[in-house]
């Protein structure tokens, strides 16, 4: 009858709700209910044989510089790890960071990486221009059908990379199908999980290695500070993530990992109300004559929708939206807009709407934008925590405009 045969004590029996709100807290002597921020770059010993015992791994879960070992990181990792069904995670100071990260970490020169060709910009930047600079070359594959990733695997391919729904076409990727073909080629499956978030999509699940994610979407969610994590098994996280952080220093600030986890306390409730408006908004714009087309995820229309309806069980919070008319239509709609704000940024409590033809996705070629889908007419939309009947009535406004 004592709590401490409560099934709940295990943080895995509780529910994503639950364990957004409680996971990885680990209080101090004041026993604060809000978890304490630890603003401090290094830790004091009691003796030179303690630190030494320390510096040799011996004090398992202690700290020694906050570069890569902090109380209020590890509170933020551990809860991510949880929510994700992973073994383990590590902070990053920006979602690229992240991903930078988690692509190095598992390739050296002579290796090959194959990644979907939707991509978020400096996602593609990272595997289309960073890594050839290493001598790690890279093809990049319309993700849509995994055969294609099975035609571009070669004996030196290490890193399979994706994003689904992919940034800012919301195409997916089959996340199973395509982890089978990086792991019978002896490559690690990376998924960037931003748009389904970690409440819709379970990419480990499906067979993948390592989940990214950039904190400074729905993780924050009230746009106030940039983050990253990585997670997957511990062995990976602990051994090749852990190293590169250690040594390279692409660290979090104790600072923004506390507001990560302020904003994870109240992400379930943002993302589904988001997520409930934007299936809504999807459906009035999906039959409004001035648009050529809407993607979103779970709405019939959209030509991956069995998938969507298979590996995510909600459409998320964004949209992306063809306009008829191009460029010219796609700013005049934007332009008119009174509620929703122009910002490339997204999982935000505000409503966002971005061309990416024009900002994201500027520095490529008209070419290499129509081959990813970034056409001129194309805006992405981020649903916020706005009343959904305004958002309508905005875009209603500002489509009558057209
Ligand atoms: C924003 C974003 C990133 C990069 O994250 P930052 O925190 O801005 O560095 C990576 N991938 C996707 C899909 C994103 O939306």
């Amino acid at each position: 009858m004592s709590k401490a045969n409560n099934p709940l004590n295990d943080p895995k029996n509780r529910a994503p709700e639950t364990q957004l709100v409680h996971g990885g807290v680990h209080r101090s002597g004041f026993n604060e209910t809000s978890e304490a921020i630890f603003m401090t770059s290094g830790y004091s010993y009691p003796s030179s044989q303690h630190a030494e015992d320390l510096f040799l791994n011996k004090l398992p879960g202690a700290h020694n510089y906050s570069r890569f070992a902090n109380p209020t990181v590890d509170v933020f990792q551990e809860r991510m790890a949880l929510l994700e069904g992973a073994e383990a995670g590590r902070a990053f100071a920006t979602g690229m960071a992240a991903v930078t990260n988690a692509v190095m970490s598992q390739v050296r020169a002579g290796d090959h990486i194959v990644a979907a060709r939707a991509l978020f910009g400096g996602c593609r930047y990272v595997v289309e221009d960073f890594m050839p600079r290493f001598g790690v070359s890279s093809t990049l594959v319309d993700g849509r059908d995994p055969k294609n990733f099975e035609a571009a695997m070669r004996p030196n391919t290490k890193v399979v990379f994706i994003e689904t729904p992919a940034n800012p076409t919301l195409e997916l990727v089959d996340v199973a199908a395509v982890a089978r073909i990086a792991h019978a080629g002896g490559a690690k499956l990376i998924v960037d999980n931003v748009f389904a978030t970690a409440l819709y999509q379970h990419p480990l699940k499906l067979g993948a290695d390592l989940v990214t994610y950039s904190a400074t979407k729905h993780i924050d969610g009230q746009g106030r500070s940039l983050g990253g994590i990585v997670l997957g098994s511990k062995d990976l996280i602990t051994g090749d993530i852990h190293t590169l952080l250690r040594q390279t220093g692409p660290s979090i600030s104790p600072f923004n990992a506390w507001i990560m986890l302020k904003g994870l306390e109240t992400m379930a409730l943002r993302v589904n109300q988001m997520t409930a408006s934007a299936a809504k908004i999807a459906d009035y714009l999906a039959d409004h004559p001035k648009i050529a087309r809407v993607a979103y995820p779970h709405h019939r229309s959209h030509p991956q929708y069995e998938l969507g309806k298979r590996q995510m069980s909600q459409g998320s919070s964004l949209i992306a939206i063809e306009v008829k008319g191009g460029r010219a239509e796609a700013f005049k709609l934007s332009d008119a807009l009174a509620v929703i704000l122009i910002s490339n940024n997204l999982g935000d409590a505000k409503s966002l709407i971005t061309h990416p033809a024009t900002t994201t996705h500027a520095r490529f070629t008209e070419e290499v934008r129509l081959e990813s889908g970034v056409t001129q007419g194309l805006l992405r939309l981020s649903v916020g925590l706005e009343n959904a009947d305004d958002l309508i009535a905005d875009l209603d406004y500002a489509l009558d405009q057209l």
